[in-house]
């Protein structure tokens, strides 16, 4: 099991896991590059299903296969996060503005490589090749998405 953290495009690190004994375990992840941890937390049934899968949190990985498998489905897809020409005229990635960095900047972290994919593609969808205030504001009505 592993967790990517989106701004950096960096495989979290392990840092802690805790199992209070009543069949529940919570793990914690660290990004190496931007310091930013997130926490998994399992019931019981959940913690059964990793442990069925082979899946060790914060241990060794003991069987390769199903890891392989989720790196290539899930979240290892080079491509997974990367905007490439797809023949439909999109442009590849749009750039963002100082203005508009900072105000992705004050999105809250667990959210903001999701949102940031968002206003690209919505960029990128018209053909706009900065990403500014303006622009965030004209995606945020278009699409709904209030707050963010
Ligand atoms: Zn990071």
């Amino acid at each position: 099991m592993k967790f990517l953290c989106l701004d950096c495009d960096r495989q979290m690190t392990f840092a802690e896991r805790q199992e209070p004994g009543d069949g529940t375990f919570a793990a914690s992840f660290t990004c190496p590059a931007c310091g930013r941890s997130v926490a998994l937390l399992a019931n019981p049934m959940e913690t059964q299903l990793v442990g069925a899968l082979g899946v060790r949190i914060g241990g060794r990985e003991l069987d390769e296969q199903p890891m392989e498998f989720v790196r290539k489905n899930v979240v290892g897809r080079d491509d997974a996060f990367v905007d490439a020409p797809d023949g439909t005229g999109r442009t590849a990635c749009p750039a963002w503005s100082a203005e508009a960095e900072e105000r992705l900047a004050r999105v809250p972290g667990f959210v903001r490589g999701m949102v940031k994919k968002i206003y690209g593609e919505y960029a990128a969808d018209r053909g706009i090749a900065e990403i500014t205030p303006d622009v965030m504001d004209r995606a945020r009505t278009e699409l709904g998405l209030e707050g963010m």
